[in-house]
């Protein structure tokens, strides 16, 4: 359930009719509901009831300073994955316990940023990254509070660019080679052992890769503690899907990934963090663009929107499905006829859907995309000197410019022409 619904004929979002934003901001614009945001957040909590538990948002899907100073407010943790990221969370308010630094490349002064301003965990993802991290932390004089991340080996079911679990993906530690690791780690000066994590892919549709992988994980558990090893958290990473197509299967819900939580580590009593991010973030935002023009093609109809590949990547990038509706409600029984939804970029990559049935939409018809604000904002670029999207926060009958589009000048101004040239 989202908050976006029509009234009156008029898609709103929350209580904000679009057009109102539109005449504002002008198109493309990115709206985001804070009731959908925190309800999804929510949905989280409630399904790790009962267990000693922290979610942590994976802000890659969606880290405007005002979405993350929304859910830091309600509690959340933060699941990071560079500096800026880690410098964004802190900006939002969220302090560095609340903060779990993930990814599979941190730098020497990455790790150096957390452990100056403060950090609840690090993933690490290798043996090269455990001897540098200890090395930085030693320097400084303190321990790195660290979960290794384990591949379990799993095959997460999803789209081959997101799937991180299986043996041939470059994410974690071979599970198998773990314990000799945990050993060397425990021996190494700057480390502090923590805990285990795991992640094994995103747009997940079903339980089972998470069941197969959260039991190798509470195996794994029970051997390290056996061994003396002092775990105490199990971070089961993030990937729990949302339904991009509204009339298929819905995927299943927190609560159910909950209940294989419980199921699978539950009996451990270790203090459990998971990471969404798609689910928090992406049916609570829209991408709203306009019509520039009808084309009509050989043999197709090309909807030409002023919204591109640059704003929104999915479709090009993962061949995914953004439902795509009008933003005043069509007649009932409307005639829908197939276009080819496509962006002004200079690129055939540049299509959003082929052979998408529309009700009739003349030049200037807003459109919007749904679950747009995950992975949406934070893709874009300024490819063909677009200038990137702004972004629009709505509460109720508020709403806020949470990112302004930048002007020319602006974007011009971040380019230098060397003087001897
Ligand atoms: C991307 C990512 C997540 C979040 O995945 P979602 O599918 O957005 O829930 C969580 N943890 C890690 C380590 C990630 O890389």
């Amino acid at each position: 359930m989202d908050h976006f619904l029509y009234r009156d004929g008029i898609l709103h979002a929350e209580d904000v009719p679009l057009p109102e934003i539109a005449a504002e901001v002008g198109t493309p614009f990115y709206v985001y509901s804070a009731a959908t945001l925190t309800r999804h957040y929510r949905l989280f909590e409630e399904a790790l009831r009962g267990l000693p538990h922290l979610v942590c948002y994976a802000m890659k899907a969606n880290s405007n300073l005002a979405v993350l100073k929304l859910l830091g407010d309600l509690g959340a943790g933060m699941d990071v994955v560079s500096g800026g990221e880690y410098a964004r969370a802190r900006a939002a308010g969220v302090p560095g316990e609340r903060i779990v630094f993930s990814g599979v490349g941190k730098t020497r002064e990455e790790m150096r940023l957390a452990l100056e301003c403060g950090i609840r965990q690090i993933n690490v993802e290798s043996e090269p990254e455990l001897l540098a991290l200890s090395g930085v932390a030693a320097s400084m004089g303190l321990r790195a509070p660290v979960a290794l991340r384990v591949n379990p080996d799993v095959d997460a079911k999803t789209h081959a660019k997101i799937a991180t679990g299986k043996a041939e993906n470059k994410f974690g530690i071979p599970i198998a080679r773990a314990p000799a690791i945990y050993a060397e780690a425990a021996a190494l000066p700057g480390i502090e052992v923590v805990g285990i994590d795991v992640h094994i892919g995103s747009q997940l549709t079903d339980l089972a890769p998470f069941e197969a992988a959260y039991r190798k994980v509470a195996d794994l558990a029970q051997a390290l503690l056996a061994a003396g090893h002092p775990i105490r958290r199990l971070d089961l990473g993030g990937g729990l899907g949302i339904p991009y197509v509204r009339d298929n299967a819905a995927p299943p819900l927190p609560l159910e990934w909950g209940e294989v939580i419980r199921r699978t580590v539950g009996h451990l009593g270790l203090e459990v963090e998971i990471e969404p991010g798609r689910l928090i973030a992406g049916n609570a935002g829209l991408l709203v663009a306009s019509v520039i023009w009808l084309k009509r093609g050989e043999g197709r109809d090309f909807l030409i929107l002023d919204a591109a590949m640059n704003d929104l990547v999915r479709p090009a990038m993962y061949d995914a499905w953004h439902d795509i509706v009008p933003v005043i409600e069509p007649a009932p029984g409307a005639e829908r006829a197939p276009f080819d939804v496509v962006g002004p970029v200079c690129e055939t990559g540049d299509t959003f859907a082929r052979g998408r049935l529309l009700p009739p939409l003349a030049e200037g018809a807003l459109v919007a995309f749904r679950s747009a604000g995950a992975y949406g904002a934070v893709m874009a670029s300024e490819y063909n000197s677009r200038p990137l999207v702004p972004e629009v926060l709505v509460r109720g009958h508020d709403m806020a410019v949470i990112r302004r589009r930048p002007t020319f000048d602006e974007m011009l101004n971040r380019d230098t022409i060397p003087e001897w040239l």
